[in-house]
């Protein structure tokens, strides 16, 4: 079967999301191929990176012009890489591009299409069944494609990476798709851990009464080595920015360690870090939802309890 998945980079690095959805293919095809296609400018050396989690082929289109993330020309670049090289399966990140780029490329193909996959498909005979949460995250859904084509956006820290090594070769290709819209300026927060790629998390939510309290937060993570996250009603109100909105409809993540301070725990929430390796809640609520969830919870006031965790984690960190 032959599987080709979209290789997502930011700048010319290659995010791990990507190195996952490799991971995935090559879980589905085994020892047949798996091609990636990379579109927009990156430096050859990079593209063998792709080789380490199992790109047998790797189609680059380098113009300048597709530098800009533009959904529409993407899906094209996409489509029609896909039919000539007859891709049974399209893997694609179920990242912010990922999201707008996945349902253009099914309706283009005519193919049926599931986003937020999490699991690897279960093919008997002619049955492929993918699995994906329901009701934020309440439910699981076993969900059938019967189409030829299938489109399979996964989620981002749902697959762990595995690397198996194999001879990526490139070949350049030139695609004519045209962006329809241009990008004036784009803006990335620099010298931050990105969330979905951070092995530790430090979260907060309501609890912390307004923005002017996050130092604590960016503190610990940053003693940490750790990311800022928050829920959703903080980055609603701007005490942060939507950037790092966790859950149901923000980023899920999976990181080792998720500490969860002044949030309730609502389902919604938990929908985007429940994956999370270890979690540690601290609220002043015992009945706090987000217990239930925990692996370490302390029944405190953050604004108590934080200075100590801080002043805790700088002695050990200076031992
Ligand atoms: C369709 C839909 C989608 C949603 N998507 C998301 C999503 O993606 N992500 C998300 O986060 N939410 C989402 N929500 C909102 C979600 O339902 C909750 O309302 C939200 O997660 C609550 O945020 P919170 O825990 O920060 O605030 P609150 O519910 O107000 O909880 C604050 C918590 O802090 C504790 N607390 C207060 N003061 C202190 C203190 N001094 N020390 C310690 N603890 C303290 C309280 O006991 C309480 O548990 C969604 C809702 C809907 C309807």
């Amino acid at each position: 079967m032959n599987v080709l998945v979209f290789a997502e980079h930011i700048d010319g690095s290659f995010k791990k999301s990507t190195f996952e959805a490799l991971s995935y293919a090559k879980a589905i095809t085994g020892t047949t191929s798996v091609a990636a296609l990379v579109i927009g400018e990156i430096d050859a050396e990079k593209l063998s990176e792709l080789g380490k989690y199992g790109a047998n082929k790797v189609l680059h289109d380098s113009q300048a012009l597709y530098n800009t993330f533009d959904g529409a020309a993407y899906a094209a670049i996409i489509a029609n890489v896909a039919q000539q090289e007859q891709a049974k399966v399209l893997v694609i990140s179920n990242s912010y591009c990922g999201k707008n780029i996945a349902p253009r490329v099914a309706v283009k193909l005519k193919a049926g299409i599931v986003s937020g996959v999490v699991s690897l498909p279960k093919i008997e005979g002619t049955n492929f069944i993918v699995r994906k949460p329901v009701f934020s995250g309440k439910g699981l859904a076993d969900v059938a494609i019967e189409t030829e084509v299938k489109v399979l956006a996964i989620t981002p820290n749902s697959y762990q990476l595995n690397e198996s090594p194999a001879e990526a070769t490139v070949q350049n290709i030139q695609s004519d798709a045209q962006p329809i819209c241009q990008s004036l300026e784009i803006k990335r927060a620099t010298g931050k851990i990105p969330l979905t790629e951070a092995e530790i998390v430090v979260s907060g939510g309501r609890g912390w009464k307004g923005p002017e309290n996050w130092g604590m937060i960016e503190e610990l993570a940053l003693i940490l080595g750790g990311a800022t996250a928050c829920s959703k009603p903080v980055s609603d109100m701007h005490w942060r920015s939507h950037e790092e909105h966790v859950g149901q409809t923000g980023i899920t993540i999976k990181p080792n360690l998720y500490i969860a301070a002044g949030i309730s725990g609502a389902i919604q929430h938990l929908a985007g870090v429940s994956s999370s390796k270890v979690i540690v809640v601290i609220n002043k609520d015992p009945e706090a939802p987000f217990f239930k969830a925990a692996d370490y919870g302390i029944v405190g006031d953050v604004f108590e309890v934080m200075p100590q965790i801080i002043a805790a984690a700088k002695k050990f960190k200076a031992s």
